[in-house]
């Protein structure tokens, strides 16, 4: 039996709503076959008010022991650090946040607000909003960059606006079914097995990728969408390509670009008008390249690519 309480700060819920689609495994299977006992959850738990306040002051005294601690959205500080604009059962929400991660085992920051900061802690971050342990590519955050839970184990991070439902509940069994050692996490702590790979791993479109071939409208099945619509499978880590969504289909895979959410940079230009959906370039050439593409490599590879296309590039071909 693990212990697993769960709060939201600068949230939208989105995380809650994905958790609750998860299908391998589901919401339920944590309760009924991983032995996850949900002290408590904002959309599934029946206590309200002092009982929840009741909850949250018996993981702290270490009355009932909290194994996992997970939290959505941001960490909200303003107005000027006193975090008063996000009070929850009677203090700061930050607060509450230090004492419970300091009392668990595992802390696991899910989608992109817990992480890095998202959409809220974009300049000028009214609201002075951070992740768990970064603020975008910076270390720290809320809880500091030494922290550790009491597992040894610094936050989990698993980013994405929304998370998939799916690395968010096989992490949560990792856990709480004592597989914690068999995570490794990377430099911004996301566990490998998710974050190695990018989101074009694995996507439909990668012959039109390799022969420059563009997709010009959402929806278009043919073509890539990196050429004209911003897309950053490229240089994004996440598996959505290999576990997919609802069982069935991706963003890039429905002609969507990918924006880059599992990044701490998300989301990326600062959402200034006509810098979404559309490709950031210099004198033609990309401003962001593929991870590990330079642009001069890619000046080249792409003029021979398109000059080699064939005509079936140009069709459309898809069977998604
Ligand atoms: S659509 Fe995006 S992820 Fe797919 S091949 Fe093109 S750039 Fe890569
Ligand atoms: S395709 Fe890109 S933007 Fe969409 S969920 Fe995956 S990583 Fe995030």
């Amino acid at each position: 039996m693990a212990n697993l309480l769960w709060l939201q700060g600068g949230a939208c819920s989105g995380n809650t709503m994905s958790f609750l689609n998860a299908e391998e495994p589901s919401a339920c299977d944590l309760v009924t076959d991983f032995g996850i006992n949900i002290l408590w959850h904002p959309s599934l738990g029946l206590e309200l008010g002092d009982n929840v306040k009741a909850i949250l002051e018996k993981c702290i005294s270490g009355e009932i022991p909290l194994d996992i601690f997970v939290f959505e959205g941001t960490v909200i500080n303003a107005p000027n650090g006193t975090g008063e604009w996000n009070r929850f059962c009677g203090r700061p929400m930050k607060d509450w946040v230090k004492d419970l991660s300091a009392a668990s085992q595992f802390v696991v920051a899910i989608g992109d607000c817990a992480t890095y900061g998202g959409i809220p802690a974009m300049a000028p971050n009214p609201s002075e909003s951070q992740g768990l342990q970064f603020l975008k590519r910076a270390k720290g955050g809320s809880l500091g960059a030494g922290f550790k839970a009491k597992s040894g184990l610094p936050v989990i991070n698993i980013p994405g606006c929304p998370a998939h439902p799916d690395w968010v509940t096989q992490i949560v069994v990792a856990v709480a079914t004592g597989r914690a050692g068999d995570l490794t996490l990377d430099e911004f702590h996301r566990p490998k097995t998710f974050f190695s790979s990018f989101t074009q791993t694995g996507c439909t479109r990668n012959m039109h990728f390799a022969y420059k071939v563009s997709t010009t409208a959402f929806g278009q099945r043919k073509g890539c969408l990196f050429y004209d619509l911003g897309c950053r499978g490229p240089m994004t880590h996440s598996p959505c390509n290999r576990i997919l969504w609802n069982r069935h289909s991706s963003k890039t895979r429905a002609g969507m670009p990918c924006l880059g959410c599992t990044e701490p940079e998300f989301p990326f230009f600062d959402l200034n008008p006509g810098t979404v959906f559309k490709t950031q370039t210099v004198m033609g050439v990309p401003k962001d390249m593929p991870t590990g593409v330079d642009k001069v490599g890619y000046i080249k590879l792409t003029a021979a690519a398109k000059g080699m296309a064939p005509a079936w590039a140009e069709e459309d071909i898809f069977v998604v």
